[in-house]
């Protein structure tokens, strides 16, 4: 199946299918480990190699990423600018005193769905959406919030329902 299809499939299925993700990330609660970690490291290299996130952009669309200090430094010597000015025109602070991107979709966003600042982005945009690294198994609530925004998540939870 071609990338835009795995991604048309996550969107007419997302819904229907949720409550059945979040039954079965919960019970992964209790398999936790190494073996789970290795399994999901490969199943995330292998859904990565059919989703192409340049035909997606609903993180960088939907969800505005932490962006920390060293981030904010980093971005701002790219752009030019001082980090007080950075700040002052693209972040702001959320409800759990992280600071964030200040728009949605990502000011940094272009037409084609690439990133502006690619080689410089934030930590969370890198690590986002925390399926591998073997750190599967910390981040089972995450994933089941992120199945409604990241249809990698969705298809790699589909795979892992039909190997553990
Ligand atoms: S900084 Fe780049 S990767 Fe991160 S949300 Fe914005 S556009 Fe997406
Ligand atoms: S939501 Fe998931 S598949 Fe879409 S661009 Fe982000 S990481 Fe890639």
């Amino acid at each position: 199946m071609s990338s835009k299809n795995l991604i048309e499939e996550w969107r007419n299925r997302k819904e229907r299918t949720k409550k059945e993700h979040q039954k079965f990330l919960k019970k992964l609660r209790q398999q936790k480990g190494k073996r789970l970690d290795e399994l999901a490291e490969k199943t995330h290299e292998a859904v990565f190699k059919k989703v192409d996130c340049l035909d997606c952009a609903n993180c960088c669309t939907s969800i505005p990423p932490i962006v920390n200090k060293t981030d904010a430094t980093r971005i701002a010597k790219t752009l030019g600018m001082k980090s007080a000015d950075f700040q002052q025109q693209y972040l702001l602070q959320d409800e759990d005193g992280d600071w964030v991107m200040n728009s949605s979709p990502c000011p940094f966003l272009q037409e084609d769905h690439k990133c502006l600042i690619y080689e410089d982005r934030p930590r969370a945009c890198r690590q986002y959406p925390h399926t591998n690294y073997y750190e599967f198994s910390k981040h089972l609530n995450l994933h089941a919030q992120n199945i409604s925004y990241c249809p990698a998540v969705f298809h790699i939870v589909e795979r892992l329902m039909r190997q553990v």
